[in-house]
């Protein structure tokens, strides 16, 4: 049973018909032969098809190697500017190089939603992500705000509706392993093809000089592919994954009051990605709870910051005031594409199973 999604979710088949097709080909979409032209139409046809998954216009698409690269890119460009990112940020944004140490982060409440300062005018670079990753908890960007905005999408992509026009952002990144694309690609995407940074990896002229380096056909493929299927799906991903994880909410919610267990699920007040649920039980470990769930064979995944194995106290609950006992044993559950519909009930056998063993 899989349900870690937004760490990574499995290859659509869409995605991996599209990569299996170019990698038949010997190709460089600068070659001017025919295979060079062939695959410079299938990136060409990625770039339609991710700009589409966003309302947005292709000519200000341009492909990178994943979103952490598309973060670097955006950010570093604006150096000169405040930097105000969400407290509740991805580690790429919060890490971003050539600003300050002491970056003065945006303040979220205990549901997650930012507390928005006054002054936010044209000397701001501001960071919002479109919805947070552990929590799935989404937040708009004021209207009256003057501030360059840069809008992490990477989480939101092809689980709620993205209109380039309307989200308050000049900038936004998608990442292709997150909607059923492979690992390997992403877009930074501009409202405006000015808004575009100049490149940050230079070469050869590729993404009309965006983005050197000879295009990773095959990933670019995959990603357009994945981006066009979850545009496809969106409202039946929505209305699956959304009763996935209200049901799984409905009944942890009545076994932890049956069992007398403290139960928090963090973010439920705030606006929230359909797909997404992460809850505390006081008592338990988060670690302890990863390995049991293994064994049996289901993949879920700490709220906790988790990065090469590592299990840390989560920045975006510390962020949101839960205390260290609290997100000791934070857990996530993502859902996603291929989510079957007894993943809920499968999921909350596990957990009546092992919790009252697992809980200290
Ligand atoms: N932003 C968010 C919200 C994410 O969840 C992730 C992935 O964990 C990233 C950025 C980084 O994406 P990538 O793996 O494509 O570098």
């Amino acid at each position: 049973l899989y349900a870690d999604h937004n760490a990574s979710a499995p290859l659509r088949p869409e995605a991996r018909e599209a990569m299996l097709k170019a990698m038949e080909l010997p190709s460089n979409p600068s070659s001017i032969h025919g295979e060079g032209r062939r695959a410079r139409g299938m990136v060409e046809r990625a770039r339609r098809q991710v700009a589409a998954l966003v309302d947005g216009d292709p000519e200000t698409v341009v492909f990178l190697s994943g979103a952490t690269e598309a973060i670097a890119m955006a950010l570093q460009a604006r150096q000169n500017c405040i930097f105000r990112p969400l407290a509740t940020e991805h580690a790429a944004v919060l890490a971003a190089h050539g600003f300050d140490e002491q970056v003065k982060t945006i303040p979220v409440d205990s549901s997650g939603t930012p507390q928005w300062p006054s002054d936010m005018g044209e000397e701001v670079l501001l960071a919002v992500q479109m919805a947070n990753s552990e929590t799935g908890v989404s937040s708009p960007v004021p209207d009256d705000t003057k501030a360059f905005t840069f809008r992490d999408a990477v989480q939101a992509a092809g689980k709620t509706k993205i209109q380039m026009a309307e989200i308050g952002a000049n900038l936004i990144c998608i990442s292709s392993h997150k909607l059923g694309g492979p690992q390997g690609a992403a877009a930074l995407i501009g409202r405006t093809t000015n808004e575009l940074p100049p490149a940050l990896i230079r070469g050869g002229g590729q993404e009309k000089g965006r983005r050197g380096g000879t295009e990773n056909v095959a990933a670019i493929a995959g990603f357009g592919a994945a981006a066009a299927a979850a545009m496809d799906g969106l409202d039946d991903f929505q209305a699956r994954t959304g009763g996935l994880r209200d049901s799984f909410e409905v009944g942890l919610r009545d076994f932890c009051a049956t069992t007398g267990l403290e139960c928090v699920v963090h973010g439920e007040t705030a606006c929230r990605l359909p797909n997404t649920s992460c809850f505390s039980i006081a008592g338990l470990d988060a670690t302890t709870a990863l390995m049991a769930s293994d064994l049996a064979g289901i993949a879920i995944s700490s709220g906790a910051a988790c990065s090469s194995g590592k299990v840390g106290k989560s920045h975006v609950l510390a962020a949101m005031g839960v205390s260290d006992d609290m997100a000791r044993g934070a857990l996530r559950i993502s859902f996603g594409w291929n989510s079957e519909p007894d993943d809920a009930g499968r999921l909350l056998e596990f957990l009546g199973k092992e919790l009252p063993q697992l809980v200290s």
